[in-house]
Formats: C-alpha cells, structure tokens, sequence
C-alpha cells in the first residue's frame, strides 16, 4: 500500500511513525517537530486535526515539509474533504463515526472517506482502539470481551473498502495490554493476510516501561510476519517525541538481530500505569509531567494489580480510562478522577495528587 512516497506491506521493509504532540494551529511548533521526526527516520508523521482551523494550519504545514504526511480524524470526519489534499494518508476510527451526524448510517461515511481519499490520491488507515468502540459494536459481543468487537470493527469497515473497490487501505487494532494486541492482531491476519497491518500498544506510557510493553507485542507480532509499520507510543515531552522512532527502530534491529524478550515474565501484575502520547488535543502542557508525578508518587503501591490511566485530555479521556481502576484525564484547569466507572470529581493541578492517593490508600485496603 503506498502511502505518499513510500510503500507498505508486501515484502517492503516495516514503516516505524510518529504523530506529532504539538498545537496544529501552531503551523512553526509543528513543522518543526515533523522535521525532527522525519530527520531521525519517521516515515510517516500523523497530525491530528479537529476543526476548520486546524485543517488550515495544516496546509500550511504541508507547504513547508516534504514528509509524508497523516491526518488523525476523530468525530468530524467531514473535515477529511478539506485536508485531503494536503496529506497522503488519512485515518479514521470506527468508533468515533456515529458522534457527528448520528442519523447517517456509517457505511455512507465511510464511502464519502473514501472517495475523498480517492480524489486526492491518499491511502486510509481504519484505525480501532479498545478505548473508543462503536457502543453498538460493543453490545453485539460478551461485557468482558474486548477483542471480538475490535475484531468484528475492523473486518466489518474492510469489506466495505472491498466492496467499493478501495484498495490503498491498512488497520491497526490498538489495546494498552500488550497481549491483546498481540491476541487480536493474530486473529485478524489470519482472516485477512492480504491487509497491511500499522502496530502499536496505545497508551504505553512513559519510558523505560512503555517501550517494555510495545517490544513485547511487536516482538511476538513481527517474528511471526505480522506487521508492515510501527508506531512506539511514548507519554515523553515535545523535546522528546523523536525518542519513538528511536525506540521503534532500535526494536526492529533487535528482531531482526534475534535480540528478543519475549517469553520472559516482564510485565509481572504488579502496578500499571498507562498514559496516551499526548496530541494536539492535549488540554494542558502540565499532562506529561503530571503522568511522571503519578509514576513517582505511586511507587509504594508497586505491588499492587493496580491499573491507573492518565489522559491528555477529554476527547479521549473519559472512554479510555474506563477499563483501569482509577482514571485521570486532564483539563484546561483541573483534572478528572474516577474510581472504576465512578465519578469522583474535577480537581485542581495542585491538588489531584493528594486525593489520587487517598484513592489508591483506599483501593489498596480494599484488596487486603
Ligand atoms: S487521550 Fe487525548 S491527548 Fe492523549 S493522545 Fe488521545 S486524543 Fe491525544
């Protein structure tokens, strides 16, 4: 599948990618960063748009770089018309289809993606997320089962590409737990070998553990033939974000080179934090080190099969940290928490710490 000037899938060698955290309507912050990602070897820079501003900055953007260059879709999927021709691919998530024009059955959605993608000679990426399913995908399947409506989602919107003939199309099928990645992408490309697969673990989290947790899917994924591009998801600052495609690059050449964990026991059920790579959609520049303080100040509950979300912001947030047991997504001025599915309240920057460990305390006494 080409995607600008470069191919996937087939035999050609796997694409690792990026996706850039900064504003899209800061045209300078952005071009830069897509030109640091590409100059350490991003084959294919994602930029997320969800406004006519941003589908503006980001033709200026395409003005001032030659990199291959992706439109990240959520709820308008309408905009693809005004960015197409500035991008070379353009990905959209199932999941997000049904919010704008709700009475508009998603099969016609899709077609007018792809026609738009047509036109404007880009490819597609169907991209499913365990955190964002179509509600009514999610009632066809078992409360517990995460990957038969991923599954179902993905191979429901290929063969509707199929059928009008769209052929320049991969799917990614995200999941914070690195074995249900590897679980699901399994059962896909054994239905669909012939479709290119993008990887990744989403919300991995900080580094050295989100890298721990993206090796160990790809490694059982790739060794297998399962994989034609990569993304390394990494909650790391603006300064940082060149650090994912080193860390994609450098687990390539170790599965390449036999250099494999798999197998071993890494990720043993004690504490896990998850936390998004942050976007343009970040609601306050505090996040990343906010995901870093939530690391620190819950090292003494390591041992504890805890799982805690911390989200950029309240696109995403809200559905994301609704499989962990306590959940935080950040706002302009204060940061939500909920224990379970349970509301707990906004509170400020200054004091969400605190009362994140009054929970964890209690969650913790709850387990003993
Ligand atoms: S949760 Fe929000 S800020 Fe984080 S990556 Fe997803 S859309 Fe971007």
């Amino acid at each position: 599948m080409r995607i600008g000037l470069l191919v996937i899938g087939d035999g050609n060698p796997i694409v690792v990618q990026s996706m850039c955290a900064t504003k899209t309507t800061d045209i300078d912050k952005t071009v830069v960063q897509v030109e640091k990602l590409a100059a350490v070897g991003a084959g294919v820079v994602r930029i997320a748009v969800d406004s006519p501003r941003d589908a503006e900055a980001l033709a200026a953007v395409r003005e001032r770089t030659r990199a291959n260059l992706s439109v990240d879709l959520q709820e308008n999927y309408r905009l693809a018309a005004d960015v197409a021709p500035f991008v070379d691919k353009i990905r959209y998530n199932p999941g997000h289809l049904y919010h704008h024009q709700p009475g508009r059955p998603w099969q016609e959605k899709v077609r007018f993606l792809a026609e738009t993608a047509g036109e404007h000679d880009c490819a597609i990426r169907i991209g499913v997320n365990c955190g964002s399913l179509d509600p009514a995908k999610r009632e066809d399947f078992a409360s517990g089962d995460s990957i038969g409506p991923m599954l179902e989602s993905a191979l429901q919107h290929a063969e509707l590409l199929d059928s009008i003939s769209f052929v320049r199309y991969c799917v990614s099928l995200k999941d914070s737990d690195p074995a249900k990645v590897v679980e699901v992408n399994r059962r896909f490309a054994a239905e669909r070998p012939d479709v290119p697969l993008h990887l990744g673990v989403t919300e991995a989290g900080m580094p050295p553990e989100g890298i721990l947790k993206t090796r160990l899917a790809l490694e059982q994924l790739i060794s297998r033939g399962i994989g034609d591009t990569i993304r390394v998801s990494l909650t790391v600052p603006n300064a940082r974000k060149h650090e994912e495609i080193e860390a994609g690059r450098q687990i390539l050449d170790d599965i390449a080179a036999g250099r494999m964990l798999s197998g071993q026991d890494m990720l043993s059920g004690g504490l896990n934090i998850i936390s998004c790579p942050s976007c343009s959609r970040v609601e306050n520049e505090a996040f990343v080190e906010l995901a870093g303080q939530v690391r620190e100040m819950t090292r003494y509950a390591a041992e504890y099969p805890i799982t805690i979300a911390v989200m950029g912001c309240r696109v995403n947030g809200p559905g994301e940290t609704d499989d962990a047991d306590l959940g935080l997504w950040c706002g302009p001025k204060f940061v939500n928490l909920k224990r379970g599915n349970r509301s707990l309240g906004a509170f400020s920057y200054a004091e969400i710490l605190l009362r994140l460990k009054r929970e964890l305390d209690a969650l913790i006494a709850s387990l003993s």
